[in-house]
């Protein structure tokens, strides 16, 4: 960006944004031809990488012949044809999806519905929503409700309806005693004495994503975590949305994150793979009983977007679980993303990285001082900015937050890559990642660090 480039509105006024001019498939550049690893595919957007023609000539071709079609009187061919692809791959009974622009509205709407669902059954006090603690599900002020990220909060508060909120299944950093490492669930039950609390009749439904991006670094809950959410949810008549946007269309392995653990949730949020990035697209899948549920009455649905069912959006669509289809992409990401974990572990040399794990395409780096007690770094070291940077310096785009231990220190580092990432490609980015994490410990211990044990 040079000085004459005013005008457009960007998040942080301290950061000088490269200017990107093309992709091509893990890789983009900038203006100035530096050429980058997509190690985040676009904030988990461009899951089939860059420059997938596939994808735009099917765009084009639908925007020659109808760009738009206005939802409240009219359908379309694409947007039929791709919700019966799309359920049909869904898990269990979820068989109706509603079609929006994104992930925020996804959210917004599957919050709606929730309540919408209850009223149609005479239950108009369900209307609250449960969320957790590090999860987040968006910007809109709805979506920020439910999100639990003080930072992203903070600024918007009073929310209209003040939502409750669990702690999330975080087991390296577990504030439950006697759990850490190990989880004994603890972290699930409290949904039950949040219900308890709250009550029962208050409350709409619980939102969780399968695996956290956004707050940890791919937190991952062990396999009994969704059975037992799953069964508080029924057992109190609460409807539980799976906010799938980052996890959804292969990230993990399976289309949707929350199959590792045999759980149909009421509903499933999407957006981002959805469309692979290349076009404004997300949506809600809703089961039998909540399509029913919402028509007992016979009543339209009062929620409507503008791009409902947007014609260009569902081309982009097909033409991704097309490409999915040919290129086996969930079966690719299930492989690769095993030979990332098993390789990343190779990260645990360095005394600064307290944990490595993931799921799939997903892997998340914790870096603290001392392994054994896992006391974080100051925040004022940034570590979590320089390690990115330093990344980004050498070819690598990566992301990294802090926070993560009481929401001011803790560190940590994410790698979500396009799912077409070869074995040769993660070869790269994790060589990039050692010699940045040699080089900021070199730095820390000029500043006096003196690493933790290395024993377990
Ligand atoms: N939910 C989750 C889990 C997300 O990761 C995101 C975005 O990162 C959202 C919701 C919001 O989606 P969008 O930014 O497309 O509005």
């Amino acid at each position: 960006m040079t000085a004459s480039d005013q005008g457009l509105l960007h998040r942080d006024p301290n950061f000088s944004y490269p200017v990107l001019v093309k992709g091509e498939g893990i890789y983009f550049y900038d203006e100035a031809g530096n050429r980058y690893i997509d190690g985040t595919a676009g904030a988990g957007n461009v899951t089939l990488g860059h420059g997938r023609l596939p994808i735009v000539e099917a765009m084009a071709d639908q925007g020659s012949q109808l760009a738009y079609c206005f939802s409240t009187f009219f359908t379309n061919r694409p947007a039929l044809d791709y919700a019966r692809r799309l359920t049909e791959l869904a898990p269990g009974d979820l068989n109706y999806v509603y079609f929006v622009s994104g992930g925020s509205e996804a959210v917004e709407t599957a919050i709606k519905l929730a309540r919408f669902y209850h009223l149609q059954r005479g239950k108009a006090q369900k209307y609250q929503v449960i969320g957790r603690w590090r999860g987040y599900h968006g910007a809109t002020l709805g979506a920020l409700a439910a999100t639990g990220m003080p930072g992203l909060r903070a600024s918007f508060e009073p929310y209209l309806p003040s939502f409750p909120h669990i702690a999330s299944c975080y087991p390296y950093r577990c504030p439950f005693a006697g759990c850490q490492d190990r989880c004994n669930l603890t972290c699930a039950r409290q949904l039950e004495e949040t219900i308890r609390q709250v009550g029962a009749d208050n409350i709409a439904a619980f939102i969780a994503e399968p695996v956290v991006m956004a707050g940890i670094a791919a937190g991952t809950p062990p396999p009994d975590y969704y059975p037992l959410i799953r069964q508080i949810c029924d057992q109190y008549d609460i409807l539980f949305i799976a906010d799938e946007i980052i996890t959804g269309f292969g990230r993990t392995g399976k289309l949707f994150a929350i199959e590792h653990w045999d759980v149909v949730p009421d509903i499933i949020t999407f957006g981002k793979g959805a469309s692979s990035g290349y076009s404004p697209l997300g949506g809600v899948l809703l089961t039998d009983a909540m399509q029913q549920g919402l028509s007992q009455q016979g009543q339209a649905l009062p929620h409507v977007f503008t791009y409902v069912n947007n014609p260009v959006a569902m081309r982009a669509g097909l033409a991704v679980l097309d490409l999915m289809d040919a290129e086996n992409t969930l079966e690719h990401a299930t492989q690769v993303g095993a030979y990332l974990q098993e390789k990343a572990q190779v990260l645990m040399d360095h005394p600064a990285v307290g944990q490595v794990r993931g799921k799939g395409l997903t892997l998340g780096l914790e870096l603290v001082q001392d392994r054994q007690t896992r006391k974080p770094f100051p925040p004022e070291w940034g570590v979590s900015k320089r390690i990115p940077q330093l990344a980004l310096e050498r070819g690598l785009a990566l992301s990294g937050t802090s926070g993560g231990a009481d929401w001011v220190e803790g560190d940590d580092i994410r790698f979500y890559p396009p799912l077409i990432i070869t074995r040769a490609q993660i070869d790269e980015a994790l060589a990039i990642i050692d010699e940045c994490l040699g080089l900021v410990e070199r730095d820390l211990r000029q500043q006096g660090w003196v690493p933790g044990s290395l024993a377990e």
